[in-house]
């Protein structure tokens, strides 16, 4: 058997397209799993042939064989991601507007994807952390049946696009997670309340111990019983397309959590700056590009600005 992969990622690998204020694509890589994988595999300690991270995902045979060799020379495993010969791979097309906090979906052809049924191989089925990227809460539920001990830590992510067609599953995924993340607009849906404090106070009451609100360019919230911990983005000068960030940023967290092993309140502080330093890169270029080639001069770059950023000397008087 294979080395058992100690990080499993469920979710999409795609093609999108994708419109912004700054130009237009018409195919390229996508997926939620794609931007996490990536992501993460900056802070795991992996080899071609002995991987830590492994994508379930399922693609068609239009997905490009140099994209596989890209993932594996990351060291992320695809042996849990199906390639469905004649089928076409999940596409999603969105159209991001002036502000590109918001967009607006304008295709998702489920393709390959409607009628996926995962079967984790033997050695993604114990593994210490689980990531629930974006994709159907069904396939999310049908992922942690198949591995029977608890991981460590369950991480999920998910958009309005289930909310609006699937909340019940929807809520029995949540009610099994450890942290859930969600943008903002997504935290009012789901609880119903306007103020980002009552919904995230619902929706903690739902099951998850921690829950991360995602603000686009403005920074993004982790709550937990409590206590709440925010942190920015980072001021950039050029945004050219905001797709993946927030699992790029899912990536960047996690990532951190996995290879530090702290699970503490603490250190879910720094997984948060962590995940906004590897979302600000993915931003820079459309598509996943800038997540391709990064060193790891610059992700320490990234986050020492943002450290700078937040960084202040206060001395209170009485
Ligand atoms: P983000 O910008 O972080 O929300 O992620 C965008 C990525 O999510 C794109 O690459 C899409 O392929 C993927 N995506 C879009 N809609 C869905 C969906 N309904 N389920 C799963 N993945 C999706």
């Amino acid at each position: 058997m294979p080395q058992p992969v100690n990080t499993v990622v469920v979710g999409t690998v795609a093609f999108d397209a994708i419109e912004t204020p700054f130009g237009k694509t018409d195919r390229v890589i996508g997926g939620s799993a794609t931007y996490i994988s990536l992501a993460a595999s900056y802070f795991a300690e992996t080899a071609k042939n002995d991987p830590g991270i492994g994508i379930v995902s399922v693609v068609g045979d239009d997905f490009p064989k140099e994209m596989i060799d890209r993932f594996h020379n990351k060291g992320i495993s695809t042996d849990g991601m199906e390639v469905k010969a004649g089928q076409k791979s999940f596409f999603w097309s969105g159209k991001y507007h002036m502000d590109m906090n918001s967009r607006d979906t304008l295709v998702t052809d489920l393709n390959v994807l409607a009628d996926f049924d995962p079967q984790l191989p033997e050695h993604y089925r114990q593994p210490d952390y689980l990531m629930l990227g974006n994709i159907d809460p069904k396939l999310q539920l049908q992922v942690m049946d198949q591995i029977p001990t608890r991981p460590k830590l369950v991480v999920m992510d998910t958009m309005n696009f289930w909310m609006d067609i699937a909340l019940d599953t929807l809520k029995q995924a949540i009610a099994k997670v450890d942290v859930l993340t969600i943008n903002d607009e997504e935290a009012r849906q789901l609880s119903g309340e306007y103020s980002i404090v009552k919904a995230a106070r619902k929706i903690l009451q739902m099951g998850p111990s921690y829950l991360i609100i995602k603000k686009g360019e403005h920074g993004a919230l982790i709550f937990h019983a409590n206590n709440v911990f925010f942190a920015p983005a980072l001021p950039l000068e050029e945004v050219f397309d905001p797709t993946g960030a927030g699992d790029t940023f899912a990536g960047g967290f996690l990532g951190h959590l996995v290879r530090s092993g702290d699970l503490s309140f603490e250190n879910m502080k720094r997984a948060i700056i962590f995940g906004s330093g590897m979302a600000s890169f993915c931003v820079e270029q459309f598509g996943p590009e800038r997540l391709y080639d990064l060193t790891e001069d610059d992700i320490d770059h990234r986050v020492h600005a943002f450290i700078d950023l937040v960084q202040v000397d206060i001395q209170l008087v009485g």
